[in-house]
């Protein structure tokens, strides 16, 4: 097992099934394209053998599948029947829910318990300024087909100050009518946040301000969370629960397990850092090949963690998968 010096070592692999995506959403992307896959993306069948390495090499047990939009991705089918096979302790999926109602079936047939769907107003008209894509109503019927399923579903949010910060309340009360655990996540800077201080500065809307808001209208208490989570996690009793994932006003980097693989074949040890490390041709080799090499990238990866705060990264979030 790789372990740090504070003790850290991967335990939870972020996996980018595409950079294609449906949506450019403002914060993610500086200049609206999307829709593109880099043509040099592993295929499902390498990626499948990635995670089954990652597993036996850094002892990897929870997987969330991202992107870009994993829904668009031809490879979600082959990748989610295989990947379900490996005996990973949870699978789960991060999307913007706007091919969900299709993509439903293929989830539940492959055993899918968990979804995080973005969602950042329930104002059509906000969604179409933020997402530069798509349609809410789409979003908010697959989100209803998958409740009436018995999906487990979070709702991700990042409150944007000037853009939507006025939906914290319309959106947490959406969530508590509907059994969805709302996590708010602050605004990190990444991509072109990163390079453009007063961006950020603008729209970063934090967790101080957002609790006092949720205060205004609901009584909650700190409930607890797991050890590695990135959530501080409150409840609201007898309503439910919600989260915050407050990079910038109390970072978790000392306890993060995350380790990223970008459809192009990336090892990401650190959202914060521009360090990354191919494995993208040792997927093709066999085990006993592929695993000491990987070992050693993986310890590479594991020293590109910040210490204490996450301070930032050039990387453009839809590459990474968040
Ligand atoms: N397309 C999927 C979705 O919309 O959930 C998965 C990929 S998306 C990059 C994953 C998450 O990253 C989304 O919840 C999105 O809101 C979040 N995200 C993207 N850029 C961000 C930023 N600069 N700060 C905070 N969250 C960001």
């Amino acid at each position: 097992m790789i372990v740090d010096r504070q003790g850290r070592r991967f335990r939870n692999l972020r996996i980018s099934l595409t950079a294609a995506c449906n949506y450019a959403c403002t914060y993610c992307v500086p200049n609206g394209k999307r829709l593109v896959a880099a043509q040099d993306e592993l295929s499902a069948e390498a990626m499948v053998r990635g995670v089954a390495y990652l597993i036996e090499a850094a002892g990897i047990e929870r997987l969330r599948i991202t992107g870009g939009e994993p829904l668009v991705s031809p490879k979600l089918e082959l990748f989610l029947r295989q990947v379900s096979q490996l005996g990973l302790a949870d699978i789960s999926l991060t999307s913007n829910g706007q091919l969900l109602s299709r993509k439903l079936p293929l989830l539940l047939e492959c055993g899918m318990r968990r979804l995080n769907i973005s969602l950042d107003t329930l104002d059509p008209q906000a969604f179409a300024r933020i997402a530069r894509g798509g349609d809410l109503a789409s979003v908010l019927h697959g989100l209803e087909e998958a409740r009436a399923a018995g999906l487990q579903v979070k709702i991700n949010m990042v409150p944007l100050r000037g853009h939507n910060h006025e939906q914290v309340l319309p959106l947490l009360d959406y969530c508590l009518e509907r059994g969805f655990e709302l996590r708010f996540i602050e605004l990190m800077r990444m991509g072109h946040l990163a390079r453009d201080g007063n961006a950020f500065q603008q729209q970063f809307y934090g967790m101080n301000e957002l609790l006092a808001r949720i205060g205004e209208r609901y009584e909650f208490v700190q409930a607890e969370a797991p050890l590695d989570a990135t959530a501080l996690r409150y409840e609201i009793p007898g309503q439910g629960f919600f989260g915050v994932i407050a990079n910038e006003s109390v970072p978790f980097c000392r306890t993060c397990s995350r380790l990223r693989l970008s459809s192009t074949g990336w090892l990401h040890g650190c959202l914060s850092s521009s360090n990354r490390h191919y494995v993208g041709d040792l997927l093709d080799k066999p085990r006993h090949q592929a695993l000491p090499a990987l070992q050693r990238l993986l310890v590479q990866a594991l020293a590109d963690k910040q210490d204490i705060a996450f301070s930032g990264g050039v990387t453009v979030m839809k590459i990474i998968g968040g």
